[in-house]
């Protein structure tokens, strides 16, 4: 038995035959191109460009329908990417000035298009390579007229074995029989691991040289979770996993009698657990779970990768369905949280070449910049207020002033809309985001302008201990037990509940089965969670005794170690 050790991508065990995808070396030569052909060889590019677009069009819809938006926009990067004039201006002119064939002319493209993403130093937008190949790769098969080998010639159901995957590949996984895969490149915030996580097929990446060690049909274990992969694996390594797997799947469906339960403490505390959306096609899923409504809509990506802002129309066509589908439990619908990673293409005078996006113009602070966006939001918003319980949030506030400034601007539409003769209900609960320090310090003068608070912990662990959270570098340093986290989430809590007002928590840290605990004990009201782990979290809070977790906080509230911190919640 051979263990290896690699990046955890996709969490989950795969046991079975393995199927090697052999690297199909594309193999370009230069060729010398007559000056009379030239046009022609210009021509020949185009066109396979526009095959490639064809392409994109159809795995487009196919990401569309079996994963939702959010992944779709994956393609939205490789259309980018086809229409840099790197690409599109660069090549035809390569092969214009230096009368070379098209491959050539884009294989020479790609490398300095590459050697520019290689020498970045954010994992992120280095991990995008694999996007330029996969792009490059279809556009040069185009040219040479190759098929790309698909994985349609798997048969029985197998574990992928490759030097690397691209996104696209990805997508097809599914229905080709693919168990698991393992990759030698690749990392964690990679297309590749995001898809197969959304997939929910265990993958383990950046294995260095496993596409070289394993047989078509050798037997193989991939452990998502651990991130390790076992070459021919021993019997009892075999029992051992079978029995994981087992359990895990006999864990997942005993979830499902959670369903519809409340969320209340073994000692009779009622919390509420409630669902963080992304996007509309999360709705049929998202209410089959039955939660307490939903804690944060984000509203993001309706505004990336298009030219324009969405029309009040377009977004209370959205917002009306999902309101409608949750009454009378409330959703909480949060104004677009665009800049910091999340960039968009609206041409809007701002966020462009920012040293530090996160601490740029983002969130409530491009609204405010914007009233006209903010509005137009604040209405279809308002508008689907009369078909349930409608919420509104605002992101990333960080001053009196800014929830000033926007409550005028929602004032404004909710009278403008009344004016229009809509049924907008009298009131409609005004919330924050505390995810910026310092509004977690001043959160008391805050309270007397809002009707409720929502801790987005993802940003205020990053902006409180000054560790980028999309920053592999760092991610040692991004710790939710942290001392200060904890004390500044205490005294959060305490706060709110001082006026008698409710604290959820929408951050990641609410869906951590291990924070889950902490925050129990600090007294958070609701939990919004992301729709995978909502019945776990629910199982959690029902095992657990208030008043040992609140016992428990007590003493961790002093503690200056996240060790000993963590050591405590443990145990409840
Ligand atoms: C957060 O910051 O915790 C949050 C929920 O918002 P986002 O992840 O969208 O920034
Ligand atoms: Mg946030």
């Amino acid at each position: 038995m051979i263990v290896i050790k690699g990046v955890p991508a996709s969490a989950g065990i795969a046991i079975g035959r393995a199927y090697l995808l052999e690297n199909e070396e594309i193999v370009i030569n230069r060729l010398d191109i007559a000056p009379q052909r030239v046009r022609l060889e210009v021509k020949r590019f185009k066109l396979a460009l526009e095959a490639t677009h064809r392409d994109l069009d159809a795995t487009e819809a196919k990401a569309l329908k079996m994963l939702g938006k959010e992944h779709a926009r994956l393609i939205d990067t490789h259309r980018l990417i086809l229409r840099d004039p790197l690409i599109t201006k660069d090549v035809p002119k390569r092969i214009l000035d230096e009368g070379v064939n098209a491959e050539f002319a884009l294989s020479e493209a790609l490398e300095v298009v590459n050697q520019t993403f290689e020498k970045m130093q954010d994992e992120f937008f280095r991990e995008r390579r694999h996007d330029l190949f996969d792009v490059g790769k279809r556009l040069l098969s185009h040219l040479l007229k190759q098929e790309k080998k698909g994985l349609t010639d798997i048969k029985a159901p197998s574990i992928l074995v490759a030097r690397n995957l691209l996104p696209s590949d990805t997508l097809n996984l599914r229905e080709n029989n693919i168990l698991g895969f393992v990759t030698d490149l690749g990392g964690k915030s990679s297309h590749t691991a995001l898809l197969a996580q959304s997939m929910e097929i265990p993958a383990v990446v950046g294995l260095s040289d496993a596409s070289q060690r394993v047989k078509t049909g050798d037997q193989i274990i991939v452990d998502g979770d651990q991130g390790l992969v076992l070459i021919h694996p021993s019997p009892e390594a075999i029992v051992k996993y079978e029995k994981a797997r087992e359990q895990s799947l006999q864990e997942e469906e005993a979830l499902e009698r959670f369903v519809g339960v409340p969320a209340t403490t073994a000692d009779g505390i009622r919390v509420r657990v409630k669902v963080n959306m992304d996007s509309p096609e999360e709705l049929k899923p998202a209410a089959a779970l039955r939660p307490d409504g939903v804690g944060l809509f984000r509203t993001e990506y309706l505004y990336l990768n298009r030219p324009s802002a969405p029309t009040e129309e377009e977004q209370s066509r959205i917002y009306i369905p999902v309101t409608r589908a949750f009454a009378p439990q409330p959703v909480v619908f949060r104004t677009a949280d665009i800049g910091g990673d999340r960039l968009t293409q609206l041409g809007l005078e701002g966020p462009k070449n920012e040293a530090n996006p996160f601490m740029g113009l983002r969130g409530i602070r491009i609204f405010l910049k914007h009233p006209d966006l903010m509005k137009t939001q604040f209405r279809a918003m308002l508008r689907a207020a009369p078909y349930g319980k409608v919420e509104v949030l605002l992101p990333m506030i960080s001053s009196i002033e800014e929830i000033q400034g926007a409550r005028r601007v929602f004032f404004e539409a909710h009278q403008e809309l009344l004016a229009e003769g809509v049924e907008v209900p009298k009131k409609v609960p005004l919330g924050i985001m505390v995810e910026i320090p310092s509004a977690a310090l001043m959160l008391d003068a805050l309270l007397d302008e809002v009707d409720f608070v929502s801790i987005g912990t993802n940003d205020l662990i990053q902006y409180t201990l000054a560790v980028d959270r999309i920053n592999e570098e760092v991610a040692h340093l991004y710790d939710p037990f942290h001392p200060a986290i904890v004390r500044l989430l205490h005294q959060i809590v305490e706060t709110t509940h001082r006026r008698d007002k409710k604290v959820t928590v929408c951050g990641e840290m609410a869906s951590d089965p291990r924070a889950v605990p902490l925050l129990v004990g600090l007294g958070v009201d609701v939990f919004s969670v992301t729709p995978r782990m909502f019945l776990r979290i629910k199982q959690i809070i029902r095992s657990i005794r208030m008043e040992d977790a609140r016992a428990a906080i007590h003493k961790a509230v002093r503690m200056s170690d996240s060790r000993e911190i963590q050591r405590l919640v443990g145990e409840l």
